[in-house]
C-alpha cells in the first residue's frame, strides 16, 4: 500500500465537514475525491462514516483502474463515478457529490435544469442534465453521471442528489453550493409562474464575457 499525502486527505476531511455543517448532506450521504498530482491516482472518502469523525488517516487511495492502491477503509460506495469523471475530464481535479435538499427534489423529476438565472450562463456555461436513474454505489451510475456532466460541471443524479467538479476542492465545493441554491430558487419561482429561459445567445456571450473579465486581474 503507498503512503496517503496527509494534506491533501486532510482537505477531503475539511469539505466533508463543511458540507455537513451546511446541510449539503445528512449522516453518512455524500462522497467527495481529490486527484493526486502526479500520480495516475486519486483519493476519496470512505464509504459509511460520520463527517465529524473521519481523520486523515480514513482516506483511501485509488488508482485509476479503481484498484485501491493506499489507506486501510473501505472507499465510498461511488468510487467509480468519481473516477470515470476524474478519468474524462482532466480539467478537473475534485469531485463532490451531495444530497442537497433542492437539488434532491429536483433530481426526482428526471429533467434538466433550464439556465434561467445569468449566474447560470457563467458558472455552468448552460443547462444542467439529469443523469439517467441507476441505484446508488452502481456502474451504470457511474457511467451515466458522467455522461451527464459532458459540457458542464454539475448534473443531476436521478431520485437521488448531485454531483459537481471543479479545478480544486473549492470550485467543486462552489459548484454543488450553487446548484443547490438554483434549484431553491427555481422551486420558488415555479410557484408564482413559469421560470423563462435565458436565450442560447445570450448564455454564450454572458459566458465569453464573464471568463474574459470577471474578477480580479493583474
Ligand atoms: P458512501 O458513504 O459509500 O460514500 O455513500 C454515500 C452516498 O451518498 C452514496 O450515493
Ligand atoms: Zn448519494
Amino acid at each position: 500500500m503507498k503512503e496517503i499525502n496527509k494534506q491533501l486527505a486532510q482537505q477531503i476531511v475539511d469539505f466533508g465537514k463543511k458540507m455537513f455543517r451546511a446541510g449539503l448532506v445528512a449522516g453518512t450521504g455524500g462522497n467527495i475525491s481529490i486527484r493526486v498530482p502526479g500520480e495516475n491516482a486519486f483519493l476519496i472518502s470512505p464509504s459509511g462514516m460520520p463527517y465529524e469523525e473521519i481523520t486523515a488517516d480514513d482516506i483511501v487511495m485509488l488508482d485509476m483502474e479503481g484498484n485501491q492502491i493506499g489507506g486501510k477503509r473501505r472507499p465510498s460506495v461511488e468510487k467509480n463515478m468519481h473516477r470515470m469523471i476524474l478519468k474524462a475530464r482532466p480539467e478537473f481535479n475534485a469531485v463532490i457529490h451531495t444530497h442537497s435538499i433542492y437539488a434532491s427534489a429536483y433530481a426526482s423529476l428526471r429533467k434538466p435544469l433550464p439556465v434561467f438565472l445569468d449566474i447560470m450562463s457563467c458558472v455552468f456555461g448552460g443547462p444542467v442534465e439529469c443523469a439517467e436513474y441507476a441505484r446508488i454505489g452502481s456502474d451504470e451510475l457511474a457511467i451515466n453521471a458522467e455522461k451527464a456532466m459532458r459540457g458542464t460541471n454539475v448534473a443531476f443524479l436521478a431520485n437521488h442528489g448531485c454531483i459537481g467538479a471543479g479545478e480544486n476542492l473549492e470550485q467543486a465545493y462552489a459548484n454543488v453550493e450553487l446548484l443547490e441554491l438554483c434549484c431553491k430558487i427555481y422551486l420558488a419561482a415555479c410557484s408564482a409562474g413559469i421560470p423563462i429561459p435565458i436565450s442560447e445567445d445570450d448564455i454564450r456571450l454572458t459566458r465569453e464575457e464573464f471568463a474574459a473579465k470577471y474578477g480580479q486581474r493583474d
